[in-house]
């Protein structure tokens, strides 16, 4: 069959590879101007960076199975995951049992509520009663008021804005559920990008072609493939964007990796030493930090420059790390994306593969209850490709 894939993020190449390893002639069309999607990367130094960071668990069996398959696996990498969060100006350890009970913010009746309410959501495999219930109103009702307001609020309200009222509590249970038993955090050496190119290279080597720079309707080329596979983001669905500003300096900043912001007046949610998952060997000796957030794909900080959002990153910044100097910085991007999130509100109605006859679509709005990543685009481009050569 001539089969068309509408957009060339993980989803739409691995359903190519697939296609493409059962013979049929595959033509991927992507808008923008490499393939990756919300994976893609750029240059730093000689090395590829995701411009939004990135790393996988170790129960992303998916993504690590494809790994050994394109025989990438020597190159990821695992590393212990060393976590911060930062509450009324101090950052606290925030990797363990020993580190929630050193935490001061809570009482110990709230942290022992809170351990629980984790070892609960942990064993509980019925996530179907969460569904119609609301996140926020749970953790309040379970870990207590101020648990909730120092730990699962500002979270709540970092990934999702103003929407975080109407966030389903099947999401939160996946996202505790699935990562809780998670042991470290994988990163593949030279980036992900070593995923898509091997996928792209493999689509090719089957006669497979991928236009980038090329938007495309599917209504308007349906003519010309036999069938069609659209992978970017449904209509149906209320999404939210992202802000990624990453820089690069001479300066260590943290000994963790990931530090939860948990303050509602911080810009990011997120401040990521990513050279503390990854030798800062391989950028040229620099340390490369993220910051990043969730905001409406319109207005707001999304409408802002490079410049505005860069200043009030960075101020914020130095309030978290008094010793952060922007003179330091060598190099710093700014990178947006719309349609980064979805909302996954109460009584989430997952959209259908199946358009209409010939037309389907996969998409990380469509992966529920799990949070959407890396490991699940995956699985959706594998579960389509089968459905886009079954008979049935
Ligand atoms: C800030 C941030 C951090 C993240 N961190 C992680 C992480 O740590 N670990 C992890 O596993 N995952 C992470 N993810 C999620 C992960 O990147 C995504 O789940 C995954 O890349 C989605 O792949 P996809 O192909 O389904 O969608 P996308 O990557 O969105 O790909 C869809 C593609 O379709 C193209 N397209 C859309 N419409 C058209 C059209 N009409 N014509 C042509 N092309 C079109 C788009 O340009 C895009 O390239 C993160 C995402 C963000 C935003």
């Amino acid at each position: 069959m001539k089969i068309a894939i509408i957009g060339a993020g993980l989803t739409g190449l691995v359903a190519g590879y697939r296609l493409s390893q059962k013979g049929h002639k595959v033509t991927i069309f992507e808008k923008s101007a490499d393939i990756g999607g919300l994976m893609g990367g750029f240059k730093i130094g000689k090395t590829s960076l995701e411009k939004a960071y990135h790393h996988i668990f170790s129960t992303d069996s998916y993504i690590i199975d494809l790994a050994k398959e394109l025989g990438v696996y020597d190159k990821l990498t695992w590393h212990e995951e060393k976590t911060a969060l930062y509450f009324d100006k101090e950052m606290y350890a925030f990797m363990g049992a020993m580190d929630l009970l050193k935490f001061k913010p809570l009482d110990f009746v709230s942290k022992v509520r809170l351990g629980l309410v984790k070892i609960w959501l942990q064993m509980d495999n019925n996530w179907q009663k969460y569904e119609n219930v609301l996140a926020y109103e749970w953790m309040e009702k379970w870990c207590g008021q101020r648990a909730y307001q120092v730990i699962w609020k500002p979270l709540l309200k970092g990934k999702f804005h103003d929407k975080y009222k109407e966030v389903s509590m099947a999401w939160l249970w996946a996202r505790i559920h699935t990562r809780g038993n998670s042991a470290k955090l994988g990163y593949f050496e030279g980036g992900f990008r070593i995923i898509a190119d091997e996928l792209a290279s493999r689509i090719k080597d089957k006669r497979g072609t991928i236009k980038v720079n090329s938007e495309v309707d599917f209504k308007k080329i349906e003519k010309d493939f036999d069938k069609i596979l659209y992978t970017g983001a449904s209509k149906g669905v209320e999404y939210l964007g992202a802000i990624c500003v990453v820089f690069s300096s001479k300066q260590s900043l943290s000994k963790y990796y990931w530090h939860n912001i948990n303050d509602v007046k911080s810009p990011f949610l997120a401040f990521i030493q990513h050279t503390n998952l990854i030798n800062k060997k391989s950028y040229g000796g620099r340390h490369v930090y993220y910051l990043g957030t969730y905001i409406p794909n319109e207005g707001g900080l999304m409408a802002k420059t490079d410049l505005e959002i860069k200043k009030l990153f960075f101020d914020y910044l130095k309030t978290v790390f008094p010793k952060f100097d922007k003179k330091q910085i060598e190099q710093d991007w700014v990178f947006k994306f719309k349609n980064a999130q979805h909302i996954v509100s109460k009584k989430y109605k997952v959209e259908s593969y199946k358009v209409k006859k010939n037309v389907y679509q996969a998409n990380f709005a469509m992966i529920y209850p799990e949070d959407r990543g890396t490991n699940f685009a995956v699985r959706e481009g594998n579960k389509v490709a089968e459905m886009i050569i079954s008979k049935k």
